[in-house]
Formats: structure tokens, sequence, C-alpha cells
């Protein structure tokens, strides 16, 4: 038919008359509440995802539609809600109130203080829930986020906008990566949001403590749903500080980074709620769609087109494995919706390479177009050195006589494992990362015993930040090593080695 002015008023006038609130089903009466999960009658034209209000103003949100009943996840004080109560529609989904004042608070999902530092003022209610931006709303991901660590950013680089997962077993430090890279962006102007699902209240005190005495604290925003907190508010926590973050990029135009401190956590809590729903369960007994959930939840990363302000949202949720197994449902899940993997292993851990970053086997899929020129042009050869170094490590322990240049590689390899190495919440401008990997790559450290390097390195940066303070001003301002600059900076490094040689002698 075609699209006539006679239709077309025939449709506006249909739409007109549909109220989105029909009276006589606004009121239904609860027939079950236990755990948390209240069961519904009545409301038969109610939304999938709407805010509930039962007596008492205690909320709930709907996550079931079934033919007789409606099913709901109650938000705070479920055990206040009895059989037989009323249940109103509000007509809303559920949202949080945001503002600029949360900067440098922790919140829990429902926007509430737990800090005790006294009430938010906020300026604006968002929903929690809301669609990802399309791809013409979009820019390619061009602005690097730093991390701080040599070798994330190096050989794992990550831009602004883009979702990186961060993976690996129990304490190989994936807590420890994320709260550097926030601590790295304090003066970046990028907003952070950190999502603790399911950890001790402890962890979350001391990482508050952690952020503030390095000063990154006013520039972040901490979500917390501890393990102590209903499954509801763990489900929740995510998509609160996803919501956060899009308030940042959208309302204020700002880059923001979200840490999701885990997933794993926050499956484990919408399987729980799914199986007190009895919706059936599927693979590992978690639900069917906890897939979609969480790509629904990613997906929201963006580097927003600049008719959109150009804000961005960069995404790094954490996952944790279980003997290192990569391959289990909701790794592989978070594995194939993100833009790449930074996997720590235990072994390295343990072994004493911290970060625990397993190079090899790492990527980043979109965050090397972001990545300065100055780091790319060293970190070619570096991931030569470090790949020739894995392989021939293996053979030479079988075999006694080596030539030269298979010494030479293991040598330079096992420099490069060295320097590559980081002590925890102590982040290293860009332009210092550079000098070292240099340094590294131009085989300058191949005289110095491998278990000095780290001391030469240090000594090293603080040397030139004192007398070359120029040189890294240059690396700032042009991104790129320019053959002159890279001529300086080996002469430099070459006099400062005799220098660090005398001291280290007179130390002896
Ligand atoms: P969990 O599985 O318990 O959440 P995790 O993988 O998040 O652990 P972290 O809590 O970050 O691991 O780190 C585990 C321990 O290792 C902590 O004591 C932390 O201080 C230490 N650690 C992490 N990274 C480093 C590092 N680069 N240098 C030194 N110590 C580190
Ligand atoms: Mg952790």
């Amino acid at each position: 038919m075609p699209l006539t002015d006679a239709v077309l008023k025939n449709i506006q006038q249909k739409i007109e008359n549909v109220e989105l609130i029909s009276e006589a089903n606004e009121v239904g009466s609860v027939i079950e509440s236990a755990d948390g999960i209240a069961r519904i009658k009545g409301l038969s034209s109610a939304l999938n995802g709407e805010l509930l209000e039962f007596p008492g103003k205690i909320y709930g949100t709907i996550f079931n539609l079934e033919k007789e009943e409606i099913v709901c996840a109650i938000l705070e004080n479920h055990t206040k809600v009895k059989e037989g109560a009323w249940v109103k529609r509000t007509g809303h989904v559920i949202g949080i109130s945001v503002g600029k004042s949360m900067l440098g608070r922790v919140l829990n999902p429902m926007g509430d203080p737990l800090d005790g530092l006294g009430p938010l003022v906020t300026d604006a209610v968002i929903p929690l829930e809301r669609p990802a931006p399309g791809v013409v709303d979009r820019e390619p991901v061009r602005v690097p986020l730093q991390t701080g660590y040599k070798v994330v950013d190096a050989l794992v680089p990550i831009g602004r906008g883009q979702r990186e997962l961060i993976i690996g077993d129990r304490q190989t430090g994936k807590t420890t990566l994320a709260v550097d890279t926030i601590i790295s962006q304090k003066n970046t102007g990028v907003i952070s949001v950190y999502v603790a699902v399911g950890q001790k209240e402890s962890t979350v005190v001391k990482l508050r403590h952690q952020l503030e005495t390095q000063d990154a604290l006013q520039n972040t925003i901490i979500i917390d749903a501890p393990a102590s907190a209903p499954a509801i508010e763990q489900y929740l926590a995510p998509f609160v500080g996803c919501a956060i973050a899009e308030y940042f990029m959208y309302e204020h135009k700002k880059d923001t980074l979200v840490i999701y401190d885990d997933l794993s956590k926050h499956a484990a809590a919408y399987r729980h709620i799914s199986l007190l729903m009895r919706r059936p369960p599927g693979r590992e007994a978690y639900p069917g769609d906890i897939f979609y959930l969480h790509s629904r939840l990613l997906e929201r990363a963006a580097k927003l087109s600049q008719r959109l302000g150009g804000g961005s949202m960069t995404a790094l949720p954490i996952i944790e494995t279980q003997g290192n197994d990569i391959a289990a449902y909701i790794p592989t899940n978070v594995i194939s919706i993100t833009d790449g993997q930074i996997f720590l292993e235990a072994d390295l851990f343990n072994s004493g390479v911290r970060p625990a970053v397993n190079a090899g086997i790492s990527v980043s899929r979109v965050g090397g177009s972001a990545q300065i020129k100055a780091i790319r042009q060293i970190s070619g050869t570096l991931r030569i050195d470090l790949a020739q170094y894995h392989e021939k490590e293996a053979f030479s322990m079988f075999s006694s006589e080596l030539d030269k240049e298979t010494l030479r590689q293991l040598h330079t390899g096992a420099t490069m494992v060295e320097l590559l190495k980081q002590d925890k919440n102590k982040p290293l401008p860009i332009e210092e990362q550079v000098v070292s990997i240099f340094a590294g790559v131009r085989e300058l450290l191949s005289d110095i015993p491998v278990a000095k390097i780290l001391a030469f390195e240090a000594a090293l940066l603080e040397h030139i930040r004192a007398k070359y303070r120029d040189i890294l001003e240059d690396i700032q301002r042009t991104k790129e090593l320019t053959p002159e600059l890279a001529e300086t900076l080996q002469s430099v490094i070459e006099n400062y080695k005799k220098e660090f040689g005398n001291v280290a002698a007179v130390s002896h």
C-alpha cells in the first residue's frame, strides 16, 4: 500500500490512541516472594526490564514475561515483599542518577555512597541499558590508552574505544594491571570507572586507598557489588558502570575507561538469579542468553564520531580462568566479543615475571594503529627478539654446544624478558618506556648482567629525567624517534653505562 497522506494520518491517529500504561493493568499482586525473586500476576502489559514498585518504596526489575505470570528480581529489602502485596508498574526502565559529583566516590549499584562521604548531587537519570552506537556514530580507534606497563604498551597496545580482555588464573595480577592502568590516566583527562563484582569489601577499600595515595581517585568512580551483596546487585553492577561511563562519554564528551572486575563472577551471579527464577539452564548451568548479556555490555564501548562529541569508552573486562583453561564456556564467549586479550600466566607470575603477560599469545587487534610511532619503531624488533628467545630457549636445554649467534639471541632475549618486568604501582609514561625498550633492542644492555638490568634501567631513567629532560619532551611532542634523536639517546645511554659501571663497582 502506498504511503499516502490518508494512510499516514491513519497511522498517526492509531499511535496517538495507544496508552503507554493502561489503567486496568496497572496494579498486580505478588503470588510468591522468595530469595529476592517475586512472581506476579496481573500487569499483563508490563515490559521486559521495566521497574516495578512494591509497598514501602521497594523496587524490582522484570526479568521474565511468562504467559501466566511475571518474574521480577527485587532490588533492595526483598524480605519485606510479601505474598499478596500489591505491585505497580512505573512505566520506566531501570536507571541510575548521575552527576559529576560521583567522581572520587565509592557507590553501590543503586548509586548509594558506600564511603561515608555524604550524599551525592546528581543532575540526570540515565537508563542502565541503552543500544550501542551504530557504525556511523563511531570512528576508528586512533588514540592510545596507555597502561604504563612496557610489555603491554609495546606489544599489546590498547586504543581509546577498544575492548581488551584481561584473562588469567587466580592471583596472577589481573586487578593490579587494571588499577595501574587507571593510575596511568591521572594526567590524561580520562575518567575511569572501576566495577568490582563479588569481591571482598577489604579488597575494594585497599584499592580505593591506593588510587587516593597515587592521586588518581579524583578521576575515578568505584562501583562496588561485593560478594556479600545480593546477586541482583552483582548482576547490575557492570551495567551501572557502563551507564556512568556513557554519561561522561556522551554528555561531557570525555574519554572514559571502564573495568569490569570480573565478568566470571558476574556470570555466576546471573546464573544464580536465573536458577532461582527456574529458567532452563544451558551449558555449565548458565542461562542460554549469557553470551548476549556480555556482548550487549561490551558493545557499548566505542570511539564516538565528532558529531557526537568525539568521546570514547575503553572497556577492560577481566575473566578468571581455572587452571589456565581459556577454552571454558565464559572465557571463550568473552574472548570472541573483545578486540584482543592479555593473557596472564601463573607459571610466569610464580617464576618472577611480573606482569605475567604471555606476550606470545596476547593480542590486540585494533590498538596497533593507536600506538605512537616511537614505540612502533622499536616494538617490532622486541617482538622478534622475544620470539627467537622462546624458540631457542626450548632446545638449548637439550644441547650443550651452542653457536655464537644462538648464545647472542638467548642473551638478548633474557635481557628483554628482564627489561619488561615491572613492579606494581609504578606505571611509566610512554616516553620513558621508549627509552628503556630502545636501550634493549639496540643491544646497549648486552654487557650488563641480567640481574642488574632493572637497577640499571631505574638509574638510567632517573639520570635522563634529571639531565636530559629535553629528550623525553621531544619524544612526547613529536611521538617519534628521529635518526638524530636516536643517535643522541644512544650516546647518552652509552656514556651513562660507564658512569653506572663505576657506581656499581664502587658499591661492591
Ligand atoms: P584475584 O584472582 O585474587 O583477583 P588477581 O589476578 O587480580 O587476583 P592481583 O590481586 O592483581 O591478582 O595480584 C596478586 C598479587 O600479586 C598481589 O599481591 C599483587 O600485589 C601482586 N602483584 C601483581 N602484579 C605485580 C607486579 N607487577 N609486581 C609485583 N607484584 C605484583
Ligand atoms: Mg583481582
